[in-house]
């Protein structure tokens, strides 16, 4: 598109879009190796322009997408439902509850949306290989949508990963690094391997077009209640990138005029993992030293993007909880009962965050629940939550 180009989310500086396959240099300098990313960048749009364009009773997000509709894999990223859940909103006493279910993306879960959006990239410079570290999920997605588009997929990923999201990137046909350490581990070897190889790094936040895609299910949230902000959004927290693209999308509606406000964030994370709520309550960073979680999507030591998502946590007048893993697993089978959804822990730690809060909130407030994975990728962890008390 004539006139996208990315902004620094540090410095302000302005990059042209073939400059956005890192974060910005200038920042990047003050980053080392595990520590959260310096210089995460920002698309921007000709919002003039696109305003001018837009039909405010039925406006066209895609003209707010920052993938190049030419060169979009062959991938579907179909909407995902946005559904009321009467039993769980009444066990909460917060009838405007509604789950967004991205479990049900083609790879079973949201990294579907960041994987189509830097594989578009892949395919509109013509880069043939694109590498990412993940916990399993970002990984198991660039897999797939890699071998939908016939490029290769160079993943790092702890060893110790739910077997299906291991399997799937797998037999997906992705050269897979099973990593003996953390995914911050996973993260560095990957960042090495696109210094010394080449190829595409995806990892979260550090290619700029892992936003641009998470957002998407921002604008498709404000779409599905008739362009309307929600009150919160709730999402489980690891990386602090998923948490950074819903603001990122909701920020996008405001800026083109179509909303006057962001809807308030509520960052959820796994007791262990918890850098992000520290960062937020303290204005001090520090690692989570021991980020084991049976939420291990958002098992993390130094979030990536743990700069950006305390400042959309600040913009939006949100706020963060944590949650131990036994909470986690007691709202994984209650989200199971009461609204026949199955999420992976990552997902239910969402509901447990929000079970958490739910004295803050008012009763008539309408909150979105955002369910990042599908249960069916670690059947192990709900079975040990099924087994607990035995
Ligand atoms: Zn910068």
């Amino acid at each position: 598109m004539e006139g996208f180009h990315w902004r620094c989310s540090e410095c302000g500086g302005v990059r042209s879009r073939d400059q956005g396959q890192a974060p910005c240099p200038d920042c990047l300098r003050q980053w080392e190796p595990g520590r959260p990313i310096r210089g995460i960048l920002l698309g921007e749009f000709p919002w003039e322009e696109i305003r001018s364009r837009l039909d405010p009773r039925a406006p066209d997000l895609d003209l707010i997408r920052a993938d190049d509709p030419a060169c979009r894999p062959p991938y579907p990223l179909p909407e995902t439902p946005l559904f009321p859940v009467p039993r769980l909103a009444l066990e909460l006493d917060l009838p405007g509850l509604l789950v967004k279910h991205d479990g049900l993306l083609p790879s079973g879960s949201l990294k579907d949306r960041a994987s189509c959006a830097v594989v578009s990239e892949a395919l509109r410079i013509g880069e043939t290989t694109v590498v990412a570290a993940s916990t399993g999920n970002a990984g198991s997605s660039l897999a797939a949508v890699c071998a939908a588009a016939g490029l290769r997929a160079v993943i790092y990923i702890p060893a110790s990963a739910p077997k299906a999201k291991l399997v799937q990137a797998r037999l997906h046909g992705a050269d897979l690094h099973p990593v003996e350490g953390t995914y911050d581990d996973a993260f560095r070897l990957s960042i090495e391997h696109t210094r010394l190889h080449g190829g595409l790094n995806r990892n979260t936040a550090w290619h700029p077009m892992t936003i641009e895609g998470k957002k998407t299910v921002a604008l498709e949230i404000f779409r599905q209640l008739g362009w309307q902000i929600p009150d919160w959004v709730v999402v489980p927290t690891g990386d602090g990138v998923i948490l950074s693209g819903v603001y990122k999308g909701f920020l996008d509606m405001v800026r083109l005029g179509l909303a006057r406000r962001l809807p308030r964030l509520l960052a959820v994370q796994a007791q262990a993992s918890d850098a992000i709520h520290r960062f937020f309550r303290t204005g001090v960073y520090g690692d989570a030293e021991t980020p084991a979680t049976v939420a291990d999507s958002i098992s993390v030591r130094a979030p990536a993007a743990a700069l950006l998502a305390v400042k959309a946590l600040q913009e939006s007048a949100g706020d963060a909880v944590v949650v131990s893993d036994e909470e986690i697993l007691v709202a994984q089978q209650t989200m199971a009962r009461l609204a026949g959804v199955f999420g992976e822990p990552a997902a239910a730690a969402g509901l447990a965050g929000l079970r958490a809060f739910r004295e803050r909130l008012r009763g008539d407030e309408r909150v979105v629940l955002l369910v990042t994975g599908h249960g069916l990728k670690d059947v192990d962890a709900a079975l040990g939550g099924l087994h607990r008390g035995d």
